[in-house]
């Protein structure tokens, strides 16, 4: 069983990349196949959720050496000779999905109770990953979540027999997988790699025992432009030289949409303006944090001969001592 794609191409970084060359290239990417940059662009769209894809397993250690084990085939019979053979092998169709579930915790639950005796036992808690836009977690949202849940095999009602013989279907152990669909409630404000329990949603109980709770581990999706701080909210601005100097009114995007902010006359790169409330609300309070915009002064490239001589009179205006404090 081998994944369907290759991260790495993907990502284009080589099967050795340190997380750091992974991070990089994944903003590259990102910034270049953001819907918002290509809008109605379906190439661009799918290319940047697979490259959010590969992002999101490929920077997760763990996740990372699953994936890097199923490529080189070591988890082909991984789960052989157990229970559960071939019905709950691990699954690289579930990071297409943006989940994934924790196969350790449903077996630890299951596996740790002394086997399948059938008495009443509750459900293990199953851990998935949920990948969020930005906006949705910065703004609060609904999303609807797949995952796989273990029930109470449906042939032989979760006993494990079929006669005198094991059931044919659950291979005796009382369990199958099935596909689940929930919605989540992403609260405003929700934090990259908090967790949302939704109680009962896990594996089945055996018996009459009650269902695990199921843990949903948000995983935000990056922002071209916005950063997250806590509650705040980084953007980095470019302005001219010219609007360095003078000063100017600009068009900045918040969360709420465009604002006009006043970039005083004498910005350096690096400056910041604060844009009181326009963070994202803080979990447990009314209040929000602020959006920091941050000055950028962009030099132009390429040069015209008109453009330079001016840039040669400029000069005459500037202080010959600016780093004079270093010496
Ligand atoms: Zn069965």
């Amino acid at each position: 069983m081998a994944p369907r794609k290759n991260y790495y191409e993907l990502l284009d970084v080589s099967e050795n990349a340190t997380s750091d060359e992974i991070r990089k290239a994944f903003r590259r990417l990102a910034k270049k196949y953001h819907p918002d940059v290509n809008p109605g662009d379906k190439e661009a769209e799918s290319r940047f959720k697979d490259i959010n894809e590969a992002h999101e397993v490929l920077d997760d250690k763990k996740k990372r050496a699953e994936y890097d084990a199923v490529r080189k085939g070591a988890f082909a019979g991984g789960f052989g000779g157990g229970p559960f053979r071939g019905q709950s092998d691990f699954d690289p169709g579930a990071y297409s999905r943006g989940e994934h579930i924790d196969l350790g915790d449903i077996f630890g639950d299951l596996l740790g109770g002394g086997g399948f005796a059938h008495a009443a036992a509750r459900g293990g808690d199953l851990t998935t990953d949920l990948s969020v836009d930005f906006l949705d977690m910065a703004k609060g949202s609904v999303q609807e979540l797949r995952y796989r849940r273990p029930k109470a095999c449906p042939t032989c009602r979760g006993t494990g027999r079929s006669g005198r013989q094991g059931c044919p279907k659950c291979g005796g152990a009382g369990m199958t997988e099935g596909d689940e669909r929930i919605k989540v409630k992403i609260p405003a404000g929700a934090r990259n790699g908090s967790t949302i329990r939704v109680p009962r949603k896990g594996a089945a109980g055996v018996g009459p025992g009650r269902s695990g709770d199921l843990l949903i581990r948000l995983r935000m999706i990056p922002h071209p432009y916005f950063r997250r701080e806590g509650g705040d909210i980084h953007i980095d601005v470019p302005v001219t030289y010219s609007e360095a100097v003078k000063g100017a009114k600009i068009s900045v995007p918040t969360i709420d949409g465009q604002v006009t902010v006043s970039v005083p006359a004498g910005s350096s790169s690096g400056r910041k303006l604060r844009l009181r409330g326009r963070g994202v609300p803080v979990p447990g309070t009314l209040s929000r944090g602020d959006q920091y915009v941050v000055v950028q002064v962009v030099v132009p490239k390429e040069q015209s001969g008109e453009f330079l001589s001016l840039v040669e009179r400029l000069a005459e205006f500037e202080d010959p001592n600016l780093r004079g404090g270093w010496n």
